[in-house]
């Protein structure tokens, strides 16, 4: 199984934007059996998001507080997630490490509680520019899984991981396939050959295909053009002939 998953992070602004965005959605994405399109956008429009696909791609959260309920403003618990009918979650994206302060330990206490609640975790991890100048590319993924993904059960559990260069992200220059196919191998190599593992990082409908194809990645997770229906379904199309 392929995966295509849109991270729409904080947008758009409007509802009116949203139900655009989710109309293109459900008329130009093509159900086959070979991709799964997931789309997650931000908490207050998932209801809306679920109402309105008809079930053209699955539902995943930006993120997830480690407890189930109680006393935390502003979060949202996974179990809710599930609640609204997700069925995956992004955890650790490099915007929520870097803008927002979250470490390895508190990643991987959402992952847990992802996973108890029976989401399945997509968790990030890549270098910025400075840590690939530096020439730790691979070193920054292999301690991000290690201690993210720490006490879990890697042949047993549903996590997909993403790899996301954090310099690639939303900057429209892409890893080449070649250097994100040295850190599929890497993952690969420290994880195993079962986990779904995803490219991500200005990804659009012209090079997504590449990624899969030179790199052996099985999916993609796709931000910026996935606020353009016409764009996401479009990777769908293209990587569902691979
Ligand atoms: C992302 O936010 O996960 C992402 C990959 O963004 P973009 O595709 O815009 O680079």
């Amino acid at each position: 199984m392929k995966y295509i998953i849109g991270n729409w992070k904080c947008n758009p602004e409007t509802v009116a934007e949203a139900k655009k965005i989710l109309n293109g959605y459900a008329k130009g994405i093509k159900k086959n059996a070979k991709v799964k399109a997931v789309v997650c956008p931000p908490f207050c429009y998932l209801g809306l998001a679920k109402e309105m696909l008809k079930g053209a791609a699955a539902l995943g959260g930006q993120d997830c507080h480690w407890e189930a309920k109680g006393a935390f403003t502003g979060e949202v618990s996974a179990p809710q997630l599930a609640g609204m009918g997700c069925g995956y979650v992004i955890i650790g994206h490099s915007e929520r490490r870097q803008k927002f302060g979250e470490t390895d330990e508190m990643i991987n206490k959402k992952v847990k509680a992802a996973l108890a609640a029976g989401l399945a975790p997509i968790f990030c991890c890549g270098e910025t520019r400075e840590e690939r100048i530096d020439g730790k590319i691979t070193d920054i993924a292999e301690i991000q899984i290690k201690e993210g993904l720490k006490d879990i059960d890697l042949d047993t559990a549903p996590v997909i991981i993403a790899y996301e260069p954090v310099w690639a992200i939303g900057t429209g220059t892409a890893c080449s396939p070649e250097e994100a196919q040295v850190v599929h191998q890497f993952i690969i190599n420290i994880t195993n050959e079962k986990i779904p593992l995803l490219y991500g990082g200005s990804v659009d409908s012209k090079n997504a295909v590449s990624y899969l194809q030179n790199a052996g990645y099985s999916g993609l997770l796709v931000g910026g053009a996935s606020l353009d229906p016409k764009e996401f379904a479009g990777i769908v199309e293209a990587v569902k002939i691979i």
